[in-house]
Formats: structure tokens, sequence, C-alpha cells
């Protein structure tokens, strides 16, 4: 085993996309699983649950210190079995997501092209279940490996043991703070069957009626590119706020009131996805700026960090929105990327 990296006092700001500062007085940084079980047994020997730091793309440091921070920086990607149309692939978890559309892409495993470009890594994916232009990553999971953070063992559970739900799963429940994800098991199309079912991305296509899954993920990457700012010119974690889910009653008193409402089914008829964008398009936040935060001016769910803000200023604006929409709509919005 490499030694493992330690350092004491470490700056946060350029771990996290929306490049808020905060220290984590122990960093680990880790790049194997030896690595990773040492860093786990000091964490227990001094009592301290770590922050698993991976792209650092789904928090927000709130400024307080961080105790200890454990970041994951594994690598390799490896073929476990082909059948005559799916091979199964093992990702560690330090992997680059985007890296591993590209690398599946290049070698004809397809599946993951509508989920180009999200910031992160491959062992957060499962955490929140990431999707984006109507596919989910539990389409494509056959197991997950992890460990406990208290004892080190290791561990995997199936896809149906992930409890994967709309941007949830079974890590952000009842495993959350007690497993480090170490390997994604994939399973992946060899033919190329694509999923072009979401409006926006058939928009984009024009007259491309069978695109390749390359021609997929271009356009995925075309409109991200439109609608999300590069966190590494303007600072941000995506999406902030989650889709609400409302009842059928909720939802005819909306659409009574607002013709325009935008919303989507979900997998019960008695309830509704509200697309969390209008809700605060409606409510006026779109482009809003206050100092050193604001709402992004092309899409009113994404909040940045315009110039070296605060955790503390962030999360004020959140609230704020937060009570408007709920004062407007009656609805609670909760914040998607996890606050430390
Ligand atoms: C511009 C932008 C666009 C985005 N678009 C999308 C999108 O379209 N769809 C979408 O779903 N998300 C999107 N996101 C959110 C984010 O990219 C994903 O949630 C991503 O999976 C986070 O990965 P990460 O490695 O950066 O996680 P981090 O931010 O490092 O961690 C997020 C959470 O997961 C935990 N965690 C991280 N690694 C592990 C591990 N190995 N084991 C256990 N827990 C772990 C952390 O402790 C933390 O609680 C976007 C973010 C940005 C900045």
């Amino acid at each position: 085993m490499k030694t493992l990296q330690t350092e004491y006092d470490q700056p946060l700001a350029s771990f996290n996309t929306l490049a808020l500062p905060a220290v984590a007085k122990l960093f680990f940084d880790t790049s194997n699983e030896d690595q990773l079980v040492a860093a786990l047994e000091h964490c227990s020997n001094i009592g301290e649950i770590p922050l698993i730091l991976g792209g650092g793309s789904n928090i927000v440091l709130s400024g307080k210190p961080i105790p200890v921070c454990v970041r994951i920086a594994s690598r390799g990607i490896r073929v476990l079995s082909k059948s005559a149309d799916r091979v199964i692939v093992r990702v560690s978890a330090g992997v680059n997501w985007n890296d591993l559309v590209e690398h599946c892409l290049a070698a004809g495993y397809y599946g993951l092209e509508n989920l180009a470009l999200i910031p992160g890594s491959v062992g957060a994916a499962p955490v929140q279940n990431i999707g984006a232009y109507g596919v989910e990553l539990n389409q494509f999971v056959e197991r997950v490996h992890f460990r406990w953070i208290e004892s080190g063992k290791a561990q995997n559970y199936s896809a149906a043991q992930c409890e994967f739900g709309y941007r949830d799963s079974v890590f952000k429940r009842q495993l959350n703070d007690k497993v480090v994800i170490t390997a994604v098991d994939f399973s992946l199309r060899l033919h190329s069957e694509v999923n072009i079912e979401y409006a926006a991305l058939r928009q984009e296509l024009g007259d491309l009626l069978t695109p390749s899954p390359a021609q997929v993920r271009d356009a995925v990457v075309a409109i991200r590119r439109r609608k999300l700012p590069d966190p590494d010119s303007l600072p941000n974690a995506g999406s902030f706020f989650k889709n609400p889910v409302v009842s059928k009653k909720t939802m005819q008193r909306l659409c009574e009131h607002y013709s325009n409402v935008v919303y989507y089914p979900t997998s019960s008829s008695d309830e509704f996805k509200v697309a969390a964008g209008w809700l605060l398009d409606q409510a006026g936040w779109r482009g809003v700026q206050e100092d050193r935060v604001g709402v992004h001016r092309e899409q009113a769910l994404v909040l940045v960090n315009h110039n070296n803000a605060q955790g503390a200023e962030l999360l004020d604006l959140a609230a704020r929105i937060q009570s408007s929409i709920l004062a407007l709509f009656g609805i609670d919005l909760e914040i998607e990327p996890r606050i430390y």
C-alpha cells in the first residue's frame, strides 16, 4: 500500500463545485481500498464519522469545521462478464462519472449516454440515484459494493436492496453516514438502443429520428452546456431543490390556479412531481442576485456563488426561497445537496 496521504487543516473550497470555504481538520486522500480501510480505522479510533467526499458537486459546506474528510479517488474500470447483449462492468468509486460515460461509449457499452456531463464520481452516483433526460442510474446498476465506516468490513447490495427512488436510495437513508461505496457494477447494453422519450432531448435531436448513442450524448451535452453554468466559471451544485412530489388534490388546485404549471407523472397515479424551477420562476426568483450569491438567470433551480460567498449566505437565500414558495403555493421545497 502506498502511504495514505494525510493533510491537516485542509481548505475545502477547491474540493466543492460551489467553491464554499470550510476547513477539514484531518483530510485523507485515498486512491485504493487499503488506504480507505486505513483511513476508516483511524476515524473509528478517534470516534469521528468522516465526510466522504467524491467530486464535491452535491454538497453545501456551511463553514463549520469538518473534523475528518475522506476523499475517494480510487480508479479502475473492468469488464466482469459479457453475454450476447449485455456487459457487466465494475467501476471504482473514484472514477469521474463523465469519464465513465465516455469510456463506455467508446467501448460500445450503451445506456449511460443520457447521463453525460453530470459532474461527480461514480461512488456518489448511487447515493442520490442520479438522473437526467429520461434516464436514472438505477436502470443500469447491477450491484453496489461498499465498506462499513465503523468496522471497515466489505459488503455489497443488489439493485433491489439499494431501494432506489427519485434522487434517493438506501445510502441517503438507513446507510447515511454508515458506509462508503467502493465500486459499482453496471449492466450495459451491447446493442445501440437509445432512450429519446424526454421532450427537450427529442427537440434537440430534430430530424434525427434514429440517433446513435453518441448522437444522444452530443444532444444531451449541447442542452446541458446551454442551460447549466459550468462550475469552473460560475460555482454551483446543479439543481439546488428537488422537484416536490404533491398529492392529486394539490395538483388539481395548482392546475385550477395556473394553466401553465409544469408537472410530471410519477409511478403512483395519486402523486405528481411539480417542476421546482417553474415554482421559482413564478415566484420571481430567476436571475435574482444578492451581493455574493444568486439564482441563475437561465435556470432558476441553480443557486450560484458569484464571488467568494460563505455557505451561510447561500443557505440564507435558500431558506428565503423555501419560505416564499411555501407562502405562495403551500409547497415545501426540499434542498437536494447535502449540507455539512
Ligand atoms: C452543474 C451540475 C449539474 C448537475 N446535474 C445533475 C443531474 O443532471 N442529475 C443529477 O442527478 N445530479 C446532478 N448534479 C448533482 C451531482 O453532480 C450528483 O449528485 C453527483 O452524483 C455528485 O457526485 P460527487 O462525487 O460530486 O458527490 P459529492 O458532492 O462529493 O458527495 C455527495 C454526497 O454523496 C456522498 N458520497 C460521495 N461519494 C461517496 C461514496 N463513495 N460512498 C458513499 N457516499 C458518498 C457524500 O458524502 C455526500 O453526502 C449536478 C451538479 C452540478 C454541479
